[in-house]
């Protein structure tokens, strides 16, 4: 996961999802408490497009692209329709909601489905009426107070900086900070350390080991000097730095791998070029 800058007036959006045949299906699900939307207009291209963008077509929750051939599935961060364990209706007034669209593969939305644990036992479940019988549309964004009211326990991206609440570990799983609440419910309820993804991130640290005992094999070979040995080995640095750009994948592996160095990378080189390799880096950071 990696914070998302998001324009929550994103006026294309906006204009979108707030056009009168929405406006129509939103007041049609409030009267009847249902949260049945169509999926054409909180799908709809402009929508998706925008979405795709502020996301470089990355899942919300594991960062896995999502691939040419899929379509990316709208998430509502508060789920439209029921909240597992609780006997209600769900967000139902939030499914057009700009602030409450994120970006999933359909892994991340499936298993996320209607799961919403909040920390404050309650959740928002205010009828959007006003006195005069109008849908109060100042409800809906979430920057009006849902958050320090229900303090979700799920992470939401585009409000929080999950790089400060998650951490990782050599074998590519996602480890809570300091323990942090909501990251432990976040990996667990998304299921985040799930097999395919474990896979794809310890093949993002396996490539760098394996080019760099590629080098130490090439310099015993070739007889690389120093000066060619640092070279190629600068050229393995840039891709971690590659790895934390906001169009990577999986941009935590690469966080971690600076951060980390040594215990996800060098641990697996042989001691006696561990320090070496080690200070190359370090110099390699100093010009960056
Ligand atoms: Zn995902």
């Amino acid at each position: 996961m990696r914070h998302i800058n998001k324009d929550f007036d994103n006026t294309i959006a906006r204009d979108q999802l707030e056009s009168q045949e929405y406006k129509n299906d939103v007041l049609n699900s409030v009267l009847l408490r249902n949260g049945n939307y169509s999926s054409a207009r909180y799908g709809h291209k402009i929508v998706r497009d925008e979405l795709r963008d502020i996301y470089f077509d990355k899942c919300a929750y594991c960062e896995s692209k999502i691939k040419p051939v899929s379509t990316p599935h709208i998430e509502h961060f508060r789920p439209k329709k029921k909240i597992t364990g609780i006997n209600n209706s769900g967000y139902y007034w939030l499914g057009y909601e700009w602030s409450n669209l994120l970006l999933a593969c359909p892994s991340c939305n499936g298993i996320k489905s209607t799961k919403f644990p909040v920390n404050n036992e309650n959740h928002i479940t205010d009828h959007p009426i006003d006195a005069n019988g109008d849908i109060d549309y100042t409800k809906f964004d979430h920057r009006n107070g849902y958050h320090r009211y229900e303090r979700a326990l799920i992470i939401n991206p585009e409000y929080w900086k999950p790089e400060k609440l998650i951490s990782l570990s050599y074998n590519g799983e996602l480890i809570p900070i300091k323990n942090n609440k909501l990251a432990i419910t976040t990996i667990e309820k998304i299921d985040l350390n799930r097999h395919d993804l474990l896979i794809e991130r310890t093949k993002v640290i396996d490539n760098i080991i394996q080019r760099i005992e590629e080098q130490l094999f090439r310099r015993f070979e070739d007889n690389l000097d120093d000066n060619a040995f640092q070279n190629q080995l600068n050229i393995i640095f840039k891709d971690i730095i590659i790895r934390i750009g906001q169009e990577a994948e999986y941009t935590l592996v690469g966080r971690n791998m600076i951060e980390k160095f040594d215990e996800l990378i060098l641990e697996d080189i042989e001691p006696e070029f561990q320090e070496e390799i080690f200070d190359y880096f370090v110099e390699f950071l100093r010009g960056h």
